[in-house]
């Protein structure tokens, strides 16, 4: 069996276009699904995954881990980009799909799973619907403890909201009284049983970070995501050692080296590396083992498309350290129109029971996806009150 070609399938879904992957194989009527979406970089992915599928095309798929060595270290530049780790990701996750489409098995079985009978999972605040999103300010708290009581309504029993605004590298109390404003209403919507998490976009510098990790630290959050940039492992070790609250990071980190350096400076106790930028399904096991190494929890960053949410449960059905899987359940009403999915959600609590189908058990609509072609993403820029560049 050999690789015939790589397809990228574009679909935009209002605050992203989803990338889908397809691998297609000389054995008729056998090809694989993967996601590689990057939010305003849609077209420098697509891009890179056209220059990848030359190393790839004619190769035995099912050699997945050789193939990988051969995405990251070829062509001379190492696959550790975002750009091209992105694209490496949706290769490896459609390679992964055929490996269990051949062994008839769901990946969770291929790597030992199931380990649990179901998989917890998180909404944003709002679904992730744009407008909820961004129409949510900080300085709105009861518009926080509204959206937090639809979330329960809705049956989950965790969320997750942006209830940090952006601040320059030093600011007085405003913006930390903002923030507690907000998780202080949320935290009385739904009572001490539902598990909140602050996700604050690496907004913050250290400095910053810390104070609003100290001044939410007696509202119980689950965990407190970002609270300064990645880079800064310094910055987050102190902010983990600070607090009781569990700091989650990984979203942007890409380089094993990197999780390596966050991990054994303890600046988290919650992982989110994301499958679709880490370097796919087999990058994501070795980030996992790393983690488990140091007893650190498994969250994957997961607010992309179906194909992202389909592999980051089936890892979560084959590791011992995952606790929770992002979710975004209202980003576009035709989302269950684009895939066909094995796994099953309970409405009450919104766990998930493991897919059977092989591999990641999906199945994306062509001609769904059509109807929905590339549009540029709306930009999302901060500038702070002086005119000054902030993160968004
Ligand atoms: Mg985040």
């Amino acid at each position: 069996m050999k690789i015939t070609a790589v397809e990228t399938h574009v679909c935009h879904a209002r605050m992203r276009n989803w990338v889908f992957v397809k691998v297609l194989t000389s054995e008729p009527g056998l090809h694989g699904w993967g996601e590689a979406t990057l939010e305003w970089h849609t077209r420098s992915v697509v891009g890179a995954i056209e220059d990848i599928a030359e190393l790839i095309v004619g190769e035995d798929p099912s050699r997945i881990e050789h193939l990988w060595q051969m995405m990251h270290r070829q062509h001379f530049w190492h696959g550790n980009g975002i750009v091209r780790s992105t694209a490496i990701s949706g290769i490896d996750l459609a390679l992964w799909d055929i490996a269990g489409k051949v062994a008839q098995l769901p990946c969770s079985r291929l790597w030992g799973g199931p380990v649990r009978d179901w998989v917890r999972t998180y909404c944003h605040l709002g679904g992730g619907n744009m407008e909820k999103f961004y129409e949510t300010t900080v300085d709105d708290a009861r518009r926080f403890g509204e959206l937090a009581a639809e979330a329960v309504a809705e049956g989950f029993t965790a969320m997750k909201s942006m209830a940090v605004p952006p601040t320059m590298p030093l600011e007085g109390l405003r913006p930390v009284k903002l923030a507690e404003a907000a998780v202080a209403a949320m935290r009385d919507a739904v009572g001490d049983e539902v598990d909140l998490m602050v996700d604050c976009h690496a907004r913050p510098s250290p400095a910053m970070g810390m104070r609003f990790a100290r001044a939410l630290d007696d509202y119980g959050l689950y965990f407190l995501e970002e609270p300064c940039w990645p880079e800064s492992v310094e910055g987050l070790a102190a902010i983990n050692h600070a607090v009781t609250t569990p700091i989650a990071t990984g979203e942007r980190v890409i380089e094993l080296a990197d999780f390596d350096r966050i991990f054994a400076a303890r600046g988290c106790e919650v992982c989110q590396l994301d499958i679709t930028h880490c370097g796919g399904l087999t990058a994501a096991r070795r980030v996992a083992a790393l983690a488990e190494r140091h007893r650190i929890a498994l969250a994957p960053h997961n607010p992309q498309g179906p194909v992202s949410t389909a592999a980051s449960l089936e890892f979560g059905f084959s590791q011992p350290s995952y606790v929770i899987c992002e979710t975004v359940h209202e980003d576009v009403p035709w989302r269950s129109d684009v895939v066909r999915e094995g796994f099953t959600v309970e409405r009450e609590g919104r766990r998930v029971r493991p897919n059977e189908r092989p591999g990641l058990g999906i199945e994306i609509d062509e001609a769904e996806v059509k109807r929905h072609p590339f549009q540029q993403e709306l930009p999302q820029r901060v500038f702070y009150p002086d005119g000054s560049v902030g993160d968004w």
